[in-house]
């Protein structure tokens, strides 16, 4: 029995969006949900699995399989604008459809949950910057993360001004903003991390996701936490942390503590099994 019990968050996990795949399948009356809400799960669960029976790639397989699945599948075959302006596009339409229920799932009610474990297993723009030399930053935090509002406010004026302005062929126009816009994140996200030394520097300065994702995954439920009676502050955590948290302190102030996408690095390298 206490050998069944380790899987319980897998099954947990598959159980809620088996819930969110069959509510919105029945409410929406449109199966796509039931399958794609059920490949997520399935996906992710599949990852807990493997985490849990202790593979190594066990997140990079999920980054694969939901990754790949968001833009290949549901980006370029099926044409859906699932970055933030796809979102605003949407959200301006009225539309509660694709973009804006992968935003409100995601990155804005999702993260009150499980905070920014998007960042860490689904995001495809994190799959390619993950396979760069730079798992860890090898140069100390810049103090420029002000250029994430820039980002978000150029992608709302951007889908606003469209709107006003009445182009026509908007489906097309988000379509092809889309592949730019894509195509614009890995070629920054890859020069940045050269340039920094740091995979992630894209996530941290310029990703305008992350206004909608930092304040939402402060009240986080999954986090990760410190036994204070195992530490022994050999400082092994921070250092293998790709998004720079202090994560010994269990407080929700901690330092860049809404920065962690929960890829569990530092529980994997503790040495007293303290996180
Ligand atoms: S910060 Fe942005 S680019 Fe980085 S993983 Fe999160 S959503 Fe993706
Ligand atoms: S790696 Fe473990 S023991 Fe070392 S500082 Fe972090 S939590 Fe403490
Ligand atoms: S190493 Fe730990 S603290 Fe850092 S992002 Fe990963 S899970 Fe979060």
């Amino acid at each position: 029995m206490k050998r069944l019990k380790k899987y319980l968050t897998p099954v947990i996990m598959l159980i809620v969006f088996e819930a969110i795949a069959v509510t919105l399948w029945l409410t929406k009356n449109n199966i796509f949900y039931l399958f794609n809400f059920s490949y997520i799960g399935i996906s992710l669960a599949l990852g807990t699995f493997l985490f849990i029976r202790k593979y190594s790639h066990a997140r990079r397989v999920v980054q694969l399989l939901v990754g790949l699945y968001m833009l290949i599948y549901l980006g370029l075959i099926c044409r859906e604008n699932m970055q933030i302006e796809g979102f605003w596009y949407y959200l301006f339409t009225g539309v509660f459809e694709a973009a804006t229920i992968h935003y409100a799932v995601a990155k804005i009610f999702g993260p009150l949950l499980f905070g920014r474990g998007w960042c860490g297993y689904a995001c495809w723009t994190a799959m390619v910057l993950d396979f760069l030399p730079y798992k860890t930053p090898e140069k100390p935090r810049k103090k420029i993360g002000w250029i994430r509002y820039i980002t978000f406010a150029a992608s709302l004026v951007f889908v606003s001004a469209l709107f006003l302005a009445g182009v026509g062929g908007l489906e097309r126009i988000m379509f092809l903003a889309f592949i730019i816009g894509n195509a614009a994140y890995y070629g920054v996200g890859i020069i940045l991390a050269f340039a920094l030394k740091d995979n992630r520097a894209f996530c941290k300065y310029i990703c305008p996701v992350t206004v909608f994702l930092k304040p939402m995954s402060y009240f986080a439920m999954i986090r990760v936490k410190c036994d204070k009676d195992k530490c022994i502050s050999c400082g092994k955590c921070r250092k293998v942390c790709p998004m720079d948290v202090d994560v010994t302190d269990n407080s929700r102030k901690r330092e860049n503590g809404t920065e962690c996408i929960l890829c569990m690095e530092c529980v994997r390298n503790c040495p007293r099994k303290a996180l």
